[in-house]
């Protein structure tokens, strides 16, 4: 049995469709959300892991891209190294799960591993490449 830990980003007019409902039904997999922000006519994202066999898994992932869905691997950890980072702010614009935040007083960086979604798109935004993915 394989497994995957997908980001799908949902566009508005995707937002409210049952798409998830299909993982099961179509494909027969396994699915635990581990975390979602999903308003109804806004974007949404949701960290899904997927379980079942692979093929039926590369078939559900092409089908979420078909109805519109943005779909992109997980990353297994990210890693903040506080030695390199600027405190320049640039991440924290960029995350949309508030695990990246300013502390008001000390002005640095502060990097909450529970609220992190795995997404990686903070990873290209750092100037300094002091957020890491670690595989
Ligand atoms: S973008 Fe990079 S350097 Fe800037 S605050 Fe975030 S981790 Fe630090
Ligand atoms: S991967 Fe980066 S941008 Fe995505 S939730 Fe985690 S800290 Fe925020």
């Amino acid at each position: 049995m394989a497994s995957e830990k997908l980001i799908l980003s949902f566009p508005k007019n995707v937002v409210t469709k049952p798409i998830v409902y299909h993982v099961v039904k179509d494909f027969d997999l396994e699915f635990n959300i581990l975390r979602a922000e999903i308003t109804p006519n806004l974007e949404g994202r949701m960290l899904l892991e997927i379980r079942g066999k692979k093929d039926k898994i590369e078939e559900c992932k092409n089908f979420f891209k078909k109805e519109g869905v943005q779909v992109r691997e997980a990353t297994q950890e990210i890693i903040l190294d506080k030695e390199l980072c600027v405190n320049c702010g640039v991440c924290v614009s960029l995350c949309f799960s508030n695990a990246l935040s300013m502390n008001k007083d000390s002005f640095e960086i502060e990097f909450d591993k529970n609220k992190c979604v795995l997404c990686g798109i903070c990873l290209n935004g750092c100037p300094v490449n002091a957020l890491k993915s670690k595989i």
